[in-house]
């Protein structure tokens, strides 16, 4: 069994960690949020002062962190991580962030001799507290053999996508699509309703006709047409909405960079970009306020 650092136990990190204790792994945790630490201290983490302290002996790094400029924050720099960890050791960065920021922090890593890979996870709190979320992981293959096992213990399907940066890309994209089509449902199901028709009759016919889709079949925004969705709990918990906007955004990003034309991105993005006005910590199945003035 390994010594792991975990950085960053919010909704996700901390079921993630979790998951690696049950497996049997030494955790040694730090985040910002004393709640966070009490928390995975409970679970039999070992806390650290800070995220050098946590590094110390560690064979394993993980971060999940919300945004680039934390991971970026976290690792380089004259006093980063990357100047704690010991060489050979193995880093795992499973936060959703722009690809050229795992592809710096992934040359800065290994120029001190360290294995970097990107790991985004997609599957929500739920598979993070299930242990079944999917991993797109971006790196060598050596690093990812290595990872593997590790990844297992957090995750069912685990994903060589490619290089440094690339584990990050499909996730971008996958989020983009599903931004679209969560919207679109949202958009078909307002438009059956305001014509008349039972929301749940509608949902059923359209999983069944060449409408059918994720947000449709397992994620209604509707609510109460499905049970232990966020809709059926105004929303709370889940895939925040902010969460949804900063994703977007990288998409945005992706595509200036690659001169890529990503017309219903950018409209999902707009349409994102209002909604979290008024409900940017709302899951982000709430859309569907958009078209019903909720
Ligand atoms: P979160 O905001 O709940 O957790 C982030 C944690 O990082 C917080 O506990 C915060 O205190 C901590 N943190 C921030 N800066 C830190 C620092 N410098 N040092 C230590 N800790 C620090 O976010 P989350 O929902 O857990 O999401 C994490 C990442 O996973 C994001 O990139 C998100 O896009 C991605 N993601 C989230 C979901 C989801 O359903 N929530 C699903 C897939 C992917």
């Amino acid at each position: 069994m390994a010594t792991i650092a975990f950085i960053g136990l919010g909704h996700m990190g901390g079921p993630m960690a979790l998951n690696l204790i049950k497996a049997g792994h030494a955790l040694r945790v730090f985040d910002l949020a004393p709640a966070a630490l009490e928390a995975a201290k409970t679970a039999g983490a070992q806390v650290a002062a800070n995220p050098a302290e946590a590094v110390q002996g560690a064979e394993v790094v993980i971060t999940m962190l919300p945004a680039s400029r934390h991971v970026e924050g976290v690792y380089l720099g004259d006093s980063g991580l990357l100047t704690h960890i010991a060489q050979g050791t193995l880093v795992i960065d499973s936060s959703t962030i722009a690809p050229a920021t795992s592809r710096k922090v992934g040359e800065a890593a290994r120029a001190r001799d360290i294995a970097f890979i990107d790991a985004p996870v997609s599957g929500g709190t739920a598979g993070a507290a299930a242990g079944t979320l999917s991993f797109m992981v971006g790196g060598s293959a050596e690093h990812f053999a290595r990872a593997q096992p590790y990844l297992e213990k957090m995750g069912k399907n685990i994903f060589h996508c490619g290089d440094v940066g690339a584990g990050q890309v499909v996730k971008i994209a996958n989020n983009m699509l599903l931004a679209i089509h969560m919207a679109g449902t949202a958009e078909a199901i307002a438009l059956g309703v305001a014509n008349g028709l039972d929301p749940k009759v509608l949902s059923d016919v359209m999983s069944k006709s060449s409408g059918r889709n994720w947000s449709l079949e397992l994620y209604n925004p509707w609510p109460g047409v499905m049970d232990n969705v966020p809709a059926s709990r105004a929303y709370e918990g889940g895939f925040g909405s902010a969460l949804m906007l900063k994703d977007l955004g990288l998409a945005t990003e992706a595509a200036l960079a690659s001169g890529s034309p990503i017309p219903l991105g950018e409209l999902a993005r707009n349409l994102y970009s209002m909604h979290c006005q008024d409900h940017a910590g709302l899951d982000f199945s709430s859309i569907v306020k958009m078209y019903t003035q909720g």
